[in-house]
């Protein structure tokens, strides 16, 4: 594994002519770095949409790092049986602890101890070095502290939208990818900062829930959706503790998913199927649509996922009217949905 490449904004699975020009680290937005048995998985996950965009910007760079290539017997062996016996394999903690270390990812008792998440490869080290980034010297700490290790696995903490925006609040951010019956824990002691998953079942490998994070985290930062303000007002937006919820009339919350689900969109053609699209919709009043998608989002919330009522910024309206469409489920009686 070259350090250089994995230096400047060097994908090996994108195609060169969807990179400007190279990034360097300093002023690069974020960084994810994905250690996979499976480097090939990404590849098409690079090449459409958004996530495409950004790379092309600058605005994130993701480096895929092949596991095997820590390895260093004829078979490139990354597996082995697990102790006390049972099914499967495990994936061995030395070639995944190696292919940190290239990453400059030190143990979390070092880290700490450093004040720091991270330290310069000792190949980037070189003072004054071709590769050195800018300003660096030989063992300073990496430039971003705001770095996480975290394991993908189906026994981690779940990963939600608060957690992807906590994320992409940081510098860097490290993926390990899991494989057959799991990593060998001691990589999880010494290294990760947190286990994370993407749902409760269980997936073969750790590659596309890394795949789910990153396209996750990737949207958040500042200048990847064309509209700043778009996913503050989609599903699981923020649920604004500023929202005064004993307005009366049109509340803040109207604005914005406040914690709850989306509402349903439609486009173009007006009917389809015999279906219609809304009138309120189609008439241009833009205080009847806020309201009108607001009754959606606690009709929507409420008949798929009631829980989020709980945490969500409600008004007092948002509150009335909930009790209204609760009323209404119950007298069409049990089946219904909204
Ligand atoms: N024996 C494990 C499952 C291993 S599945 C268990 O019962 O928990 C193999 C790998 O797939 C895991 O190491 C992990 O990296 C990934 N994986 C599986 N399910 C996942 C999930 N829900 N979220 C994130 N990663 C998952």
């Amino acid at each position: 594994m070259q350090l250089e490449n994995c230096y400047w904004l060097t994908l090996k699975h994108i195609p060169r002519r969807l990179m400007r020009k190279p990034v360097p680290l300093s002023s690069v937005c974020m960084r994810f770095d994905i250690v996979t048995i499976f480097p090939g998985f990404f590849t098409s996950f690079f090449e459409n949409g958004i996530l495409r965009r950004a790379l092309a910007e600058g605005l994130v760079t993701v480096d895929v790092h092949d596991l095997r290539a820590f390895t260093h017997d004829r078979h490139r062996t990354v597996d082995d049986r697990p102790f006390g016996g049972g099914e499967g394999m495990v994936l061995k903690p030395a070639p995944l602890a190696e292919a940190l270390a290239s990453l400059g990812i030190a143990p979390k008792a070092e880290r700490l101890c450093q004040g720091t998440t991270s330290v310069v490869p000792q190949e980037l080290q070189k003072e004054g070095g071709a590769s050195a980034p800018e300003g660096m010297l030989a063992g300073d700490p990496a430039p971003s502290p705001r770095d996480r290790v975290i394991l993908l696995s189906a026994q981690g903490r779940p990963f939600t939208q608060a957690m992807a925006r906590e994320l992409a609040a940081l510098d860097r951010v490290v993926l390990l990818c899991g494989r057959y019956e799991g990593v060998d824990e001691r990589i999880n002691e010494i290294y990760c900062d947190m286990e994370l998953s993407i749902g409760d079942y269980v997936l073969s490998g750790g590659e596309l829930a890394a795949a789910v994070v990153v396209d996750a985290v990737m949207r958040l930062l500042p200048g990847a959706l064309g509209n700043e303000a778009s996913s503050e007002f989609e599903s699981f937006g923020v649920a604004d503790a500023e929202i005064d919820t004993d307005v009366v009339g049109v509340p803040r919350s109207q604005y914005g998913a406040g914690g709850l689900l989306d509402y349903p969109h439609y486009t173009r053609p007006a009917e389809f199927a015999g279906l219609r699209v809304p009138e309120t919709l189609l008439n241009g009043d833009h205080h009847g649509i806020r309201l009108w998608r607001r009754e959606q989002q606690l009709r929507k919330t409420l008949a798929n996922r009631p829980d989020l009522l709980e945490h969500a910024a409600l008004s007092k309206e948002d509150r009335k009217l909930l009790d209204a469409i609760r009323l209404e489920t119950e007298k069409q009686g049990p089946g219904t949905r909204d």
